[in-house]
């Protein structure tokens, strides 16, 4: 419990209505979208980045772990509190501080939802390029201490190659401002990119200068089936190897197919179908049918089923809203899913698929694989009951194999999820010691007393 002196300090600096020690809201915020949970000590809901900066300073004083926390989507445990943990919520810093389309850039508080930037961004035929799943309700503080991207990563990148500034307290409450407001920067080291992806292990973001760019002008979706996972990944690899960048490139599985079959988004599909494809390009009105004549051309191949086109824009939505309730919806398969977020060169994608199919049949297990194809990016979902402990032991042996698997195939643990609590375990397979000293190094540097997110991103 929170000594009453600590309250006290914490009520001075923030107010009353921003400092909950109250079990029921403590238990709002014990968990994130992994099946643990942890109660804090105390929940506070800083109103600014001087309220920030005041947390931190009475934290690292009293050496209590902070835990940050947007909306608590995050599926590897990065917004689970550590024991004895504060959580500092973001959820009340949700104000659009600047839109400057002149620069092409907004600045953020930490605490907006991700698609009112791209929405208010839209007003003046900008976007903001980064499209997480999650972005009806993940906070861009959030989206930027996991790097998070979505299906538009294909052609413009993750969050970090969208972040031209960002305002930051270190862990002991020193303020640090990174970046500038230019989309050209060479001066000093780029701090920016290095707490991109940090998982609130070296700062907690309090403000963020964000790049714009022009929206797209119109956007054409294709719809490709396929006999087998691997002629629908080899299709992927052609795709990207042509000169047009699709807008989107995503892959499902029959599992996943089977998965979103209520919502009517994959009706008629032929006969024999194991995959789909769903791929879009963009640009002017003009320019579109030779776009998707030659995606479409790279597209056609050994196990082509079918291509399809014109789809009205209600049924783009259609599609999209099955693709993208995946997440969820495959949890019909066996209630707990162990999610991995595995990330290949996208030449070795097809191979990936091929392991993927042979661990499923080896461990005796369902696993479900979609994700962003374009960027080699997949989820693969080992799906199970945790009641059984066969099957658990199972799973953990066919987690650590395609670990191996990916890693083999140069890939890496994570594209977009992060590692947070979860993925721990495996992020020395990954790097040498001497990267993995160096990482520790910089994490004392930016939080001396070890208290930001402790218990994430790197491994003990
Ligand atoms: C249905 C569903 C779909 C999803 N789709 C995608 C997807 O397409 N792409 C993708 O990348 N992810 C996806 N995710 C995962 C998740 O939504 C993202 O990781 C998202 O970025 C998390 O945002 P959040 O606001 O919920 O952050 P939280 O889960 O609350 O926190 C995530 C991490 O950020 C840290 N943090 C939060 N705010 C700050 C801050 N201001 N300063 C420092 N650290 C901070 C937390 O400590 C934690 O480590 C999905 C999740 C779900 C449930």
């Amino acid at each position: 419990m929170l000594t009453d002196r600590l309250r006290n300090e914490f009520v001075a600096l923030l107010g009353e209505d921003r400092v909950h020690t109250d079990p029921a809201i403590l238990a709002l915020y014990a968990s994130d979208e992994t099946p643990k949970s942890c109660l804090p000590e105390a929940v506070l809901f800083p109103a600014g980045h001087d309220h920030a900066a005041g947390i931190v300073a009475i934290a690292a004083r009293e050496k209590l772990p902070i835990t940050p926390r947007g909306a608590g989507s995050g599926n590897v445990g990065g917004a689970l509190p550590t024991p004895g943990s504060l959580v500092v919520s973001f959820e009340c810093m949700n104000h659009i501080l600047e839109f400057d389309p002149d620069n092409r850039l907004m600045v953020v508080e930490p605490g907006v939802v991700t698609d009112d930037i791209d929405e208010l961004a839209a007003t003046a035929g900008l976007m903001y390029a980064p499209d997480p799943g999650s972005g009806a309700y993940s906070r861009i503080g959030g989206n930027l201490a996991m790097n998070a991207a979505g299906p538009r990563a294909v052609k413009y990148g993750t969050t970090r190659d969208h972040v031209l500034g960002l305002r930051a307290v270190l862990g002991d409450g020193r303020e640090i401002r990174t970046g500038s407001r230019t989309t050209k920067y060479a001066t000093g080291y780029d701090l920016t990119r290095l707490l991109v992806g940090s998982e609130g292990t070296l700062a907690l973001i309090t403000e963020a200068t964000l790049k714009l760019l022009p929206a797209p002008r119109r956007v054409a979706t294709l719809r490709v089936c396929y006999a087998s996972n691997r002629t629908a990944c080899e299709a992927v690899i052609r795709a990207m190897r042509q000169p047009v960048v699709p807008y989107a490139l995503e892959f499902m599985d029959h599992r996943s197919i089977e998965a979103i079959r209520e919502y009517g988004a994959v009706e008629g599909l032929p006969y024999g179908t194991q995959a789909i494809l769903m791929a879009e390009v963009e640009g002017d009105a003009e320019d579109i049918p030779r776009y998707l004549a030659a995606l479409e051309c790279a597209l056609r191949g050994d196990g082509l089923l079918e291509i399809q086109s014109g789809f009205s824009p209600k049924e783009i939505t259609h599609l999209w809203t099955a693709r993208k309730s995946l997440s969820h919806a495959v949890k019909k398969i066996a209630p707990l899913k162990i999610n991995e977020d595995v990330v290949v060169p996208v030449a070795k994608l097809a191979d990936l698929v091929d392991a993927i199919d042979k661990l499923g049949h080896k461990h005796g297990l369902p696993l479900v694989a979609f994700g962003h194809a374009g960027n080699g990016n997949l989820h693969v979902n080992i799906m199970v009951h945790q009641n059984d402990a066969d099957e658990m032991a199972r799973a953990r042996a066919c987690r650590l194999e395609l670990v191996e698997t990916v890693l083999g195939l140069s890939g890496s643990l994570s594209g977009e999820h992060g590692i947070g609590s979860e993925k721990r375990p495996f992020v020395s397979l990954e790097f040498e010691p001497a990267t993995l000293d160096l990482m520790r190094q910089i994490k004392t540097l930016f939080d001396p007393h070890g208290i930001l997110n402790p218990g994430k991103k790197l491994p003990d």
